[in-house]
């Protein structure tokens, strides 16, 4: 069956695609270079929508590509003490999850504000 696929923009200029095939099934949602890929029929909340967002100002600052690396090097570094929690210990993830109930957050945040939560 061929996946109905549509865009579209929330207040965040976060642009959105709704598919059936990225990401993989058993996932949700993932953000790839700024651009939040949803499984249909999955909600999003404003909460993930300002978590993604929060993401995306990473990666931009990061220029993309560091932000996938420092992602997986950190990643490797926190899963030593934190073991399956270090996803919940990254700075990204910390910053993220922190202020995504703050919609105001992005329009005051400094650069590499990520740095804060290491
Ligand atoms: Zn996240």
């Amino acid at each position: 069956m061929k996946a109905r696929i549509f865009i579209e923009y929330n207040n965040c200029n976060m642009k959105i695609v709704y598919n059936n095939i990225i990401p993989f099934e058993g996932f949700a949602a993932i953000n790839l270079f700024g651009i939040f890929f949803v499984r249909k029929n999955v909600i999003i909340s404003d909460r993930l929508i300002n978590h993604e967002s929060i993401h995306t100002a990473q990666m931009k600052e990061t220029l993309f590509i560091f932000f996938y690396i420092w992602y997986i090097i950190e990643w490797l570094i926190k899963f030593v003490p934190y073991g399956g929690e270090a996803y919940y210990n990254l700075s990204f993830e910390r910053e993220a999850y922190q202020n995504a109930e703050n919609k105001d957050y992005l329009k005051n945040r400094k650069l590499f504000s990520f740095l804060k939560y290491l």
